[in-house]
């Protein structure tokens, strides 16, 4: 497994969410077909809240899903961090 650096999408909340889910991070269990437990950003201990929507650095304005806790998924949080690229839930457009 590899880690890649992302960050935070800001202005995600028009993005609609497909049907058949009931949130991002519904959507990132059933597509990885595993529970979303602990905050994905790396070193950060705390629990899985939200699916959180971020772009990888350097490849511009693709999305992906990734299980966040409500602190590192703020749109304050501008730094970009670490997260195993194999966790990384792409959302089509
Ligand atoms: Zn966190």
């Amino acid at each position: 497994m590899s880690f890649i650096l992302v960050k935070n999408k800001n202005n995600t909340t028009g993005k609609t969410l497909p049907t058949g889910y009931t949130s991002w991070l519904d959507f990132w269990e059933k597509s990885k077909r595993k529970k979303a437990l602990v905050c994905e950003r790396m070193l950060c201990k705390n629990t899985a809240e939200v699916g959180g929507h971020v772009i990888k650095s350097g490849e511009g304005n693709k999305e992906y899903i990734l299980p966040l806790c409500k602190d590192c998924n703020h749109t304050s949080n501008i730094e970009e961090f670490k997260a195993w690229e194999s966790d990384l839930i792409a959302v089509k457009n």
